[in-house]
């Protein structure tokens, strides 16, 4: 094939932008000391991704995959240390499944209307340079499954970390561009600054080659980059309810609920929170899980020293926050056996431990005097955030009448809440769900946007 002048000038302008990126002056790959220099970097880098295949996307999705599964330890450790949040063994379950499920360029599609009057089609173009915030709670994990999708759509993105899990979100920035450049792919695919700051989240949102921001954490930032004027992805707070009726497997339904709820000390947004469940299967429910697995009954007076530890001023208390139980109840001065995973107690709705988004193993059971005051309860509780909700039942009515009611962005029904993120349920991987603005899960195509591409009258060859 003749290599016309256009091509030539494509493969000059390429080697050119090539060498004009900085060497991020921190010694660690996209990591820059200002926001301003983060910025250009990923736009620059973002002209050669616009312009690669998607196979040559893929194959940095690819390194990326394999830099995880090989990483997955000590990112999970670097997680823990450094936040004092989680632990190792569930972490290293969700980098793997970061691995293994998140979509890459196979979630980019294209629809196609061919007719008398020619062809049109649809085509997910990328955005760009995305800005991501990401939380504490799932760190690398976000940036790295935020990466792949952004990356798979045909962009490059600019982190502003939680600033508690920057040196955990520093390794996986660093991981991502080390994979592509091993692939063959620019650096700085993801770039960050050495201390993300609300100021250096400002510059990031306001910024000009800064089309869409995607934010993933509590009310407070979601509510910030819907307030940017720019497009925002809003991955908001949860506070989900396991509902129980009484056609349940309530042995198994004590499993999934405490498996869930545990999973990561309780840190993922869609992790069961509380509980509702109909007077009748209540007592059952709660001796399955003492006696099956590994709970810990906590007392009235328990109750309301958790309450003013966990709650200090009525406040969430963040040395708290993705604990496990025996640290919990340390914090209150029982000293609980080796094996408590769950602290569980009765108590009514209003319980500041069940209305509140604790993050930590530590779940109220709410008794329902039917089913519909089950629903009734459980919506109150959900907060109107329409994000996660659980329920184990095997009447497809109640199953519908909930999910109706309660109408979240994810209802996992019969099994634990992470089976939502396809870790034992069928489905794709994310950590970004978001809830309150209505992509759900996001995915590769959540991060681009969609063109119409029209021939009129030709290429219809029926
Ligand atoms: P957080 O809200 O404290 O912080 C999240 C991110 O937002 C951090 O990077 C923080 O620096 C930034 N931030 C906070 N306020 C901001 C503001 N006003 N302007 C700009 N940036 C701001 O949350 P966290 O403790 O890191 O994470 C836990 C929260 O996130 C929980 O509420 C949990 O439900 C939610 N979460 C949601 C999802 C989801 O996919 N929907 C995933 C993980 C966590």
């Amino acid at each position: 094939m003749p290599i016309s002048e256009s091509m030539v000038q494509d493969i000059v302008q390429e080697v050119m932008a090539k060498m004009q990126i900085a060497d991020a002056p921190t010694g660690k790959h996209g990591v820059f000391k200002e926001m301003n220099d983060a910025i250009e970097a990923a736009k620059k880098a973002e002209l050669i991704v616009k312009k690669m295949s998607m196979d040559q996307r893929e194959k940095i999705i690819t390194c990326i995959r394999k830099k995880i599964k090989e990483n997955a330890e000590v990112m999970a450790r670097m997680g823990v240390d450094e936040t004092g949040m989680g632990n190792v063994g569930d972490k290293i379950l969700k980098h793997h499944l970061v691995a293994d499920k998140t979509p890459g360029t196979e979630d980019i599609t294209t629809t196609a209307w061919s007719g008398d009057r020619g062809l049109t089609l649809i085509e997910m173009g990328p955005f760009g340079v995305i800005g991501a915030i990401t939380p504490c709670t799932n760190p690398s994990e976000t940036v790295l499954c935020n990466t792949i999708g952004m990356l798979a759509g045909g962009n490059t993105v600019v982190f502003n970390p939680h600033p508690a899990a920057i040196k955990t979100s520093i390794f996986a920035i660093n991981l991502v561009n080390e994979a592509s450049l091993e692939a063959g792919g620019p650096d700085n695919i993801a770039v960050t600054v050495e201390k993300p700051t609300l100021e250096t989240s400002n510059i990031m949102m306001k910024h000009k080659d800064i089309p869409l921001i995607a934010a993933t954490g509590g009310p407070g930032v979601v509510t910030a980059v819907l307030s940017s004027g720019k497009r925002g992805i809003g991955a908001g707070a949860g506070n989900p309810p396991a509902v129980v009726d009484e056609t349940a497997d309530i042995r198994k339904a004590a499993q999934d609920i405490v498996n869930g709820c545990t999973f990561d000390n309780n840190l993922p947004c869609i992790a069961e929170k509380e509980v509702v469940a109909v007077s009748s299967v209540v007592d059952e429910l709660m001796h399955y899980m003492l006696t099956e697995n590994d709970c810990y009954l906590a007392s009235k007076e328990e109750q309301d020293k958790l309450t003013e530890v966990v709650l200090a001023g009525g406040k969430l208390n963040r040395k708290c926050v993705g604990r496990d139980a025996k640290t919990l109840l340390s914090m209150i001065g029982v000293n609980a056996p080796a094996n408590i995973r769950c602290i569980i107690f009765e108590g009514p709705k209003e319980h500041p431990l069940i209305t509140t988004e604790l993050m930590m193993p530590i779940l109220g059971i709410v008794r329902a005097k039917d089913f519909d005051d089950a629903v009734e309860q459980a919506v109150w509780l959900e907060h109107g955030n329409r994000h996660s909700a659980h329920i184990h039942s095997k009447n497809v009515d109640n199953i519908t009448k909930y999910a109706k009611a309660i109408d979240t962005a994810i209802l996992v029904k019969n099994g634990p809440s992470y089976s939502a993120l396809g870790f034992g349920g069928e489905g794709y991987c994310t950590f970004t769900i978001a809830s309150r603005t209505g992509e759900g899960l996001t995915s590769a195509s959540t991060f681009t946007k969609r063109r119409r591409c029209v021939m009129s009258d030709s290429l219809c060859i029926r």
